[in-house]
């Protein structure tokens, strides 16, 4: 037994580590891992960089949030959704692979009722089977295909910019405000913060602000998420609507406020 466990510790001294995954915007802040150190330790050690890219990969599209993701293009693969910051409907994600025969050797599996011919209805190069574990699927590129065509990719990079613009914005009011504070910094289209009083703990304050969810929600003001940071609960604003103006975010913040200031008056977090 004991020899098992010392076995055991020597092999796992010798585990080799394949790959590194980087994050282009975290889904609680949408923070950045420094891609292009990353990409250096993996090509220093042979290692696959894989980027996720969920969000973040599409600040690529506008020129001045590009900065944000240098090094993605050293990746070896890189994921994002197509659903969430192209505005596309459920659901349509995307991985790009930098070598075709890296990926193809991963999943592909020719069994004989899978077998490619010369001619007919098994002929033809690309089967999407032999690039991914789904065999039969949707025709989900058409509209990724359509929507590029009707608007082109410029159009979503200023869109991005437009929400990134309007989380600053947000970001902006929040720390105007004394009863506002923010939890994160503000890197892409996401904004982190919380109603506060003076002389609460943290505890009832999270309370307040648990209520003051589901107030915003229940009343049909405005459909924002939460998040713990730490021991901290508060609000979780992601921007990714084309429809968004400046004033959605002056009438949220002034509900915000309101609702505090009542749940306060209600006897929530008392001092
Ligand atoms: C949304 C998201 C995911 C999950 O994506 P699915 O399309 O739901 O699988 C993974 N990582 C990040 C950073 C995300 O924002």
């Amino acid at each position: 037994m004991e020899q098992t466990l010392i076995d055991m510790k020597v092999e796992m001294s010798f585990l080799i580590p394949t790959s590194v995954v980087g994050n282009a915007g975290t889904i609680n802040t949408g923070a950045f891992d420094p891609l292009s150190s990353l990409a250096d330790i993996c090509r220093r050690e042979r290692m696959w960089f894989h980027v996720d890219g969920a969000f973040g990969a599409l600040a690529a599209l506008s020129p001045e949030l590009r900065l944000l993701v240098a090094g993605m293009d050293r990746a070896d693969s890189v994921a994002f959704d197509m659903y969430k910051w192209m505005y596309m409907p459920y659901e349509i994600g995307c991985a790009l692979v930098r070598k075709e025969e890296e990926h193809l050797r991963s999943f592909s599996l020719t069994s004989t009722y899978l077998t490619h011919t010369e001619r007919g209805l098994a002929a033809g190069e690309a089967w999407f089977s032999d690039y991914g574990v789904q065999l039969s699927r949707n025709f989900r590129a058409l509209k990724a295909w359509m929507s590029i065509q009707a608007h082109g990719v410029s159009k979503y990079g200023r869109l991005i910019q437009q929400n990134v613009d309007q989380a600053c914005y947000l970001a902006a009011l929040v720390d105007a405000s004394p009863d506002l504070e923010l939890m994160a910094p503000v890197p892409l289209n996401i904004v982190c913060f919380r109603f506060r009083a003076p002389h609460r703990d943290d505890a009832s304050l999270n309370k307040l602000d648990e209520e003051l969810v589901l107030r915003l929600h229940d009343g049909g003001i405005a459909l924002c998420s939460f998040l713990t940071i730490g021991d901290k609960y508060g609000l979780r604003v992601a921007t990714f609507n084309h429809r968004s103006r400046r004033d959605d975010f002056d009438v949220f913040v002034g509900e915000v406020i309101g609702l505090g200031k009542s749940l306060l008056d209600e006897g929530f977090a008392q001092a």
